[in-house]
């Protein structure tokens, strides 16, 4: 059964860029816009921007860190200045460490800086479109909803919500049975002195973990003095389904009391639980169709394409979908990749004229996913969608008719290594 829902809903903003989403994809695509001059509204659906980076917990840029555009390089520059961030080191394997509620402020200073109109605590609900062209978005914010009139359209949603609530074609998963990268929960542990440490899981509430080939793949980081992080694998959810969602939140934070406790029951970690990111890390979600799906083997092959935007560096992270060790699609032999480019055809969705994907929700298969997921490339695919789209709006165009290599020689002009 369906009800059949309609309401006016008045415009409240007019733009030239509209980007959904204030991850690292979505902040880079409406820094870049407004570097070209474009007047950029974005829209997180939470009350701080970063999504993965800073609310999911994930707190280090992997791949390169150098080269990545001009937008990477302020943040990283800012991050410097605010001594949150590890120091470079060359080589793709590192994961470069930085703090990320330090993070959520250079971002959001970053954006006001460049004049971006910013909407926290506002979600995209729906789009409106006609013959491939979307017209107008509708969010809901603190005040209802409120329609975003704008020329070009930016998702950055990771599930590529825009695209699909469009119609437009999406896929997900892997090919064979629609199963996600695993999600994983990061939360925060403080070391204390033996005396104020204490068991922190009453009798009774969640399973026990004794031995340590029962817990699940849990990773420590680094996290300031005192601290770390803790990365817990919570397998076989889908990002796309609400109940689905709802039911990985809840087993992702039982889980958590069940290895904390594991650490301080069995290993005698004197560890209290300092806190808990507000919302679990989402690997995958849905992929755009895009005019060009990026393949495994482009990765393998280290590809290079004319209309190239955007280089990756990082392994094939492709994590088993459906059990929740330290487990990998491939052996360890085949998980490394030479860099390979990532085509702007990939950010363009096939069924629309003015909206691109960016970020983790590129047109590409689970495996190419895997590794270009990953922060740093995300933000170089956020910078070249925002230049692109403004790059449409200046000429009047549709975003097919740009010339590729003005688009590709922007994005190299704003500090973009796409060097294979
Ligand atoms: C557990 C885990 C560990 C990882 N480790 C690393 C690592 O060490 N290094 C690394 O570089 N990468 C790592 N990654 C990958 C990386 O964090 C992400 O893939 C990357 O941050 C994705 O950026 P994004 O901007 O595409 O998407 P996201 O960061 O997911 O941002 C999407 C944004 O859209 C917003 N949004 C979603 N829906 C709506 C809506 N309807 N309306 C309004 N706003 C909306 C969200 O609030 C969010 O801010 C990890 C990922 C996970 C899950």
């Amino acid at each position: 059964m369906h009800v059949h829902f309609s309401q006016d809903v008045p415009v409240k903003y007019r733009a030239d860029v509209m980007v959904v989403g204030g991850g690292m994809a979505g902040i880079s695509a409406a820094c870049s816009a407004a570097a070209s001059g474009a007047d950029v509204v974005l829209a997180d659906r939470f009350g701080v921007v970063g999504g993965n980076a800073t609310t999911g917990g994930v707190a280090a840029f992997c791949g390169e860190t150098k080269g990545q555009g001009e937008v990477f390089d302020a943040v990283v520059a800012d991050l410097e200045a605010f001594d949150a961030i590890a120091p470079y080191r060359p080589g793709t394997v590192h994961a470069r460490v930085f703090d990320h509620e330090i993070l959520s402020i250079v971002l959001q200073e970053l954006l006001l800086r460049r004049g971006v109109r910013l909407l926290l605590h506002t979600r995209f609900v729906s789009a409106a479109a006609r013959d491939g062209r979307i017209t107008e978005c509708i969010l809901c914010g603190k005040s209802g909803l409120e329609a975003v009139q704008a020329k070009q359209f930016i998702d950055c949603t990771g599930e590529a919500e825009v695209v699909h609530t469009a119609g437009f074609a999406t896929e997900k998963g892997r090919e064979q049975d629609g199963l996600q990268l695993p999600m994983s929960l990061m939360f925060f542990i403080r070391h204390v002195e033996e005396q104020d440490a204490r068991v922190q899981l009453p009798e009774g509430w969640f399973g026990r973990i004794d031995r340590e080939e029962d817990l699940p793949m849990t990773t420590l980081w680094p996290n300031g003095p005192r601290s770390n992080a803790v990365k817990l694998k919570v397998p076989m959810f889908d990002s796309t389904d609400t109940e689905s969602m709802t039911a990985a939140e809840i087993q992702a934070r039982r889980r958590m009391m069940e290895v904390l406790d594991y650490y301080q029951r069995v290993e005698k970690q004197h560890w209290l639980l300092d806190h808990c990111s507000p919302q679990i890390g989402i690997r995958e979600g849905r992929r755009i169709v895009g005019e060009y799906r990026l393949t495994v083997d482009d990765l393998r092959a280290g590809r290079s394409f004319d209309d190239a935007i955007a280089r990756g560096t990082f392994y094939l992270d492709g994590h088993k979908p459906d059990d929740d060790k330290r487990t990998y699609q491939l052996p360890p032999d085949e998980l490394d990749v030479p860099p390979y480019q990532i085509p702007l055809r990939c950010l363009l969705v096939r069924d629309s004229v003015n909206l691109m994907g960016a970020g983790r929700c590129l047109s590409a298969d689970q495996l190419a996913l895997s590794s270009a997921r990953v922060t740093t490339s995300c933000s170089m695919m956020g910078q070249a969608a925002g230049i692109a789209a403004s790059m449409a709006v200046d000429r009047g165009c549709e975003l097919r008719d740009l010339d590729v290599q003005a688009v590709r020689s922007e994005v190299e002009r704003r500090g973009a290594n796409l060097e294979v």
